[in-house]
């Protein structure tokens, strides 16, 4: 297993680096975001510890390149306090987990392994199905480029469909799933809100078929 450790302060990389050594990891250490960036993308590591406190390029931007550049080694995260919104755009950065300083070594090992385990599997923050993308996490969805507005119910529903791109979803998981469990409003609720999101995505530039299509007698369905 080979890890790649991006961390500045030689102390701590110096430590974490025969930590990993003892582990039987074989570690590439480098102290700073270019060069993690370079790295990361020229060989296929299978993890990477980031430090986000970085000089010149940090490591929210590191992680963010490395997944649109389709990356996606796991990669665990190093934050210097206690900060909410750091662990936030480190997550929504493309990053599977974060650990904050100080640490105890062993929580390092076994988040490590978890994520290993996990493998490289794509994970994008974005989702994208067709001309239409949507970002979960800046609640934005674009359609050909443009800006379409949705409600809160809209954009879950969105988002659903598209996180099974390509398989035919029925009524009953959609409400499951989107609406809440003591739902009992409108039957048809579902279908009124694929109507809703169909005028507001309008059509694709071709004139082909709307982007949520209807499956008679079981569902909808997004993407191929
Ligand atoms: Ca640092």
């Amino acid at each position: 297993m080979r890890i790649l450790l991006v961390e500045d302060e030689i102390k701590m990389a110096r430590a974490i680096r025969r930590g990993l050594e003892q582990e039987g990891y074989a570690v590439d250490a480098v102290g700073d975001g270019e060069e993690a960036l370079f790295r990361a993308t020229e060989s296929d590591y299978d993890g990477i510890v980031l430090d986000l406190m970085l000089p010149g390029m940090d490591g929210f931007a590191v992680c963010r390149t490395l997944r649109s550049r389709d990356r996606w080694a796991p990669v665990l995260v190093l934050t210097a306090r206690d900060a909410v919104a750091d662990r936030i755009r480190g997550l929504d950065a493309g990053a599977d987990d974060y650990l904050v300083k100080p640490f105890a070594f062993g929580e390092l090992l076994a988040r490590l392994r978890a994520l290993v385990r996990r493998g490289p599997g794509a994970r994008p923050a974005v989702l994208e199905v067709g001309d239409v993308s949507l970002d979960p996490a800046a609640h934005r969805v674009l359609r050909a480029g443009q800006v379409v507005e949705l409600s809160a119910r809209e954009f879950a529903l969105l988002e659903y469909l598209m996180r099974h791109a390509g398989e035919v979803v029925s009524r009953t998981r959609i409400l499951d799933h989107v609406w809440d469990y003591n739902y009992d409003g409108l039957s048809n609720v579902v279908d009124v809100y694929v109507g809703y999101l169909r005028r507001k995505l309008g059509t694709a530039p071709d004139g082909s078929e709307p982007f949520i299509r209807t499956v008679r007698g079981v569902g909808y369905v997004v993407g191929s």
